[in-house]
């Protein structure tokens, strides 16, 4: 266990030039994609998901609600819903995106312990809204979806309105407290964060040499 001289060979490595420093933030953030989709992986048995799911940290700094875009205009989006009320009210967003095609989620690698586990039990609901179509996952989602299903929606109803939003808005923060009764889970919310200080090391010396 040299996670400690991994780390400087990485960061070493990386002030070499532009190009060598990507490469070993890709390395990084591929060993985290592992741990995570693992992670996630078990969460999806323990709770009768679908466990063909992978987990991919980035460096973007996605928020769903500007991901999955039409939020801004059009008939509805007033309309006072869980899903408003966490964006414009309570200002808890949703660090992170489903691609259901892919069955990947892309989760922002610089979060607080709770939004980590929020936005990744808002992102395995949607998930399992589109791959389990059926009881066993009591009540993770009964909400069911499939990928031309939800298109439709995203391109008709605004984002504040979508039934599988409302449904996940409702229920990601009581999911995410399952998700924490996980044993795995501080485990890996320390390899999450070691991950992002190494990548924040990199970041701080490549603006010092380039920026
Ligand atoms: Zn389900
Ligand atoms: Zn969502």
């Amino acid at each position: 266990m040299s996670s400690s001289s991994t780390e400087n060979k990485h960061f070493e490595k990386a002030l070499e030039s532009p190009f060598e420093a990507s490469k070993q933030l890709r390395e990084i953030l591929n060993k985290l994609s592992k741990d995570l989709t693992d992670f996630a992986r078990d969460i999806c048995v323990e709770h009768n998901i679908d466990p063909n799911v992978k987990i991919v940290p980035t460096l973007i700094h996605y928020l769903e609600h500007e991901v999955m875009t039409r939020y801004v205009r059009g008939l509805g989006i007033d309309i006072e819903t869980i899903v408003k009320e966490r964006i414009e009210k309570k200002k808890v967003y949703i660090h992170a995106w489903y691609d259901p095609e892919r069955r990947t989620i892309f989760i922002y690698i610089d979060l607080p312990e709770d939004m980590f586990c929020t936005s990744l039990a808002h992102e395995l609901i949607h998930h399992c809204q589109y791959t389990c179509h059926s009881e066993k996952c009591k009540n993770v989602c009964e909400y069911w979806l499939n990928i031309d299903e939800a298109r439709e929606i995203d391109e008709s109803i605004p984002y504040n309105l979508r039934p599988h939003e409302i449904e996940a808005y409702t229920k990601d923060e009581e999911f995410c407290r399952r998700i924490k009764e996980n044993k795995r889970f501080n485990e890996v919310y320390k390899k999450y964060n070691d991950a992002f200080q190494e990548v924040k090391e990199i970041m701080a010396s490549l603006i010092l040499i380039y920026g």
